[in-house]
């Protein structure tokens, strides 16, 4: 199996649809906001994320992909020896999330910043997270960061199956820590992403602002200075501060309008 066809299976919505089936149920069994619905406001348009966008991100990061692998920049995977791939798969599966993420981390980041806020800033405009929300990502955003993310991932040379098992665990990863779903990690969250850690990075409060940015290995933003978790306290007011339109092709256009205006000026 290419790395490529890889890739394109892991990060189809198909998978991710088969994920949600597990957490609308589990948003009602442990929900930190009782009183949000299922139907929240702008959920129409973050299943078009889901159901559209998704799939032609996809086809975007698998063309990136292949791109780069027929431009032959394996310099890496042909330094590293034969044996990165024939670890134990747990260790394979740790090695990677921790490469991974340090990629996620510093690219997201990097969309933090005044000249790419306008295309990160749609994934924060939701002001009910849920399991839903997770998809509301503009292409310019999700797309460079997922390419950037599995260069590492596929220069190093881990098995097809440590990168498999490390995609499923990434993608129920980032649906789990959009839902709404009370689940504390205590101590944990020093090393692990949580609901908690990741409510956190949505928040309006503004000592909260520019902090959490890791996926999957909260240690990172330990180590980097980024580390926001006050233990007993969670953050219940999400949003942003622009006003974003409502519909999705609006929304994928307005980071284009602001740059343009922004230049005129
Ligand atoms: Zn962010
Ligand atoms: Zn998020």
């Amino acid at each position: 199996m290419s790395y490529a066809s890889l890739f394109g299976q892991l990060f189809d919505q198909k998978s991710a649809l088969a994920i949600a089936v597990i957490f609308i149920p589990l948003e009602r069994l442990l929900p930190l906001r009782r009183s949000q619905a299922i139907l929240r406001k702008g959920w129409k348009t973050d299943l078009i994320y889901l159901l559209l966008n998704s799939a032609l991100m996809n086809i975007a990061i698998v063309l990136g992909i292949a791109t780069i692998l027929s431009l032959k920049a394996k310099i890496i995977w042909s330094v590293i020896p034969e044996p990165v791939a024939h670890q134990p798969l747990w260790l394979q599966v740790i090695e990677l999330i921790l490469v991974a993420d340090l990629a996620h981390y510093w690219m997201h980041r990097m969309f933090h910043s005044p000249m790419l806020w306008s295309f990160h800033a749609l994934h924060h405009s939701t002001e009910e997270l849920d399991w839903l929300a997770t998809f509301r990502v503009h292409p310019v955003d999700h797309v460079p960061t997922s390419i950037v993310m599995l260069l590492p991932v596929m220069a190093f040379g881990w098995s097809p199956w440590a990168v498999g098992v490390w995609g499923s665990i990434y993608r129920g990863h980032a649906i789990l820590q959009h839902a709404n779903i009370r689940l504390p990690l205590g101590r944990f969250g020093l090393a692990v992403v949580g609901p908690e850690f990741h409510r956190w990075h949505h928040s309006t409060a503004g000592e909260a602002r520019n902090k959490n940015f890791a996926a999957q290995f909260a240690l990172w933003d330990v180590l980097f200075g980024t580390h926001y978790l006050p233990q007993g306290v969670c953050s219940d007011s999400y949003g942003i501060e622009e006003t974003i339109p409502t519909k999705y092709v609006d929304q994928l256009c307005h980071p284009f309008r602001e740059l343009r205006q922004k230049w005129r000026n």
